[in-house]
């Protein structure tokens, strides 16, 4: 998709803030312990390449992506530290990981096995971790047997190096720890069967980082932490307090692109859910669903102005339009998300009136919208 540029939509990237928050994370990462920085998904929607430049710079050790394809544009973008894809990749491409250095996670014994064929061809050397499914249920080992054998199967084969074993935690968010314990236990008792030695063994998200959870991670795969936001984003609780400062870094801003008055009995809108029952003055933001701003915004308060006002009708593909208390000129700003945690439109706010977390919110902004970075 095209970026809007001769449109007044885009999302804003403080990468103060950025840098901020890596920073705050290197103080409060434990003696030996390194961090490698999650972009993936375009850097949770931030950018990933001026996301990772920055984290480089701030002493991140490595870097994270989902796949493939992610890893190779940091690696286009002269990203040379080491990178990580989170998912499965078809072993078919794994001499492209390791022809760019790129490390892969093993999700069981015969994606190995497959994956050695396409290596030996080549004569390549893959850099590996061992993915456990310690109780996420999504990817990894599970069972003692398959690890074993694939333990043995790593020893003494020259087409991988096992560089790490991880797993991911299903609840570090949250204040009641029982699954968490039983997700260390499972993952403990995974690292007793090793007989293959990875270089570093690594369990940490932000949230098991941040909410200071007393594990063993010789990495902290640190995601949302590095955009400024509290990874326990449960509408129906309070946050858990983080150990560090965070700094959203996110804001999504626009302007009106028509103002009018509509009289009693104009409808707003695809199937005109909202109706005038007097004057009512509208303005309309070129900003839609297309760009991820879900139709589910509809009542959400954006900032025009100095004013927050109401969306009102349905949310178009492409415009959304406002109930506004005063004529304001074609041109006023509207802030839709705001990256003060205080403002009424800060991204978690909007997450939860859309019944959803803020990662997917600043997911869903589409590559429609330009991405201007800043400092402050
Ligand atoms: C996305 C992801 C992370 C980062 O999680 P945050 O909550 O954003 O810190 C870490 N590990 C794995 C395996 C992931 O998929």
């Amino acid at each position: 998709m095209i970026a809007g540029i001769h449109r007044p939509a885009v999302v804003r990237v403080n990468l103060g803030a950025i840098k901020q928050n890596i920073d705050n994370e290197m103080k409060h990462l434990r003696p030996g312990q390194k961090l490698f920085a999650v972009v993936k998904a375009n850097g949770y929607g931030h950018g990933a390449v001026p996301v990772a430049k920055v984290a480089e710079k701030a002493g991140a050790s490595g870097f994270c992506v989902a796949i493939l394809d992610e890893g190779l544009e940091l690696r286009k973008a002269d990203i040379v530290k080491p990178i990580l894809v989170l998912g499965v990749v078809s072993p078919e491409y794994a001499p492209i990981a390791a022809v760019n250095d790129i490390s892969l996670t093993v999700p069981n014994l015969k994606w190995l096995k497959q994956a050695e064929k396409y290596l030996k061809k080549e004569n390549l050397q893959l850099k590996i971790h061992l993915g456990i499914d310690s109780g996420m249920g999504r990817i990894g080992f599970s069972e003692d047997d398959e690890f074993i054998a694939a333990n043995k199967f790593l020893e003494k084969n020259d087409s991988f190096f096992v560089e790490g074993m991880f797993a991911h935690f299903a609840s570090a968010d949250s204040s009641d720890d029982s699954y968490f314990k039983k997700q260390v236990a499972k993952f403990k008792h995974m690292q007793d069967l090793l007989t293959v030695h990875p270089k570093w063994i690594h369990v940490a998200n932000t949230a098991a980082s941040i909410f200071d959870k007393d594990i063993h991670s010789d990495l902290v795969r640190f995601g949302i932490g590095i955009y400024g936001l509290n990874p326990s984003s449960n509408p129906d609780s309070p946050d858990l307090k983080a150990d560090i400062a965070l700094k959203p870094a996110l804001s999504f801003v626009s302007e009106l692109t028509h103002v009018k008055t509509i009289h009693k009995g104009d409808g707003v809108g695809y199937g005109s859910t909202f109706v005038a029952d007097h004057d009512t003055i509208i303005g309309t933001v070129p900003v839609g669903y297309a760009d991820g701003w879900i139709r589910k915004f509809q009542g959400f308060k954006v900032k025009v102005g100095d004013q927050y006002c109401p969306i009102v009708g349905r949310v178009c593909m492409d415009q959304f339009m406002v109930e506004m208390p005063e004529k304001m000129p074609v041109g006023t700003k509207v802030v839709l998300i705001s990256d003060n945690p205080n403002d009424p439109n800060n991204i978690k706010a909007a997450a939860d009136y859309v019944d959803t977390i803020h990662y997917e919110v600043a997911c869903l902004l589409s590559d429609r919208l330009p991405r201007e970075y800043y400092e402050k």
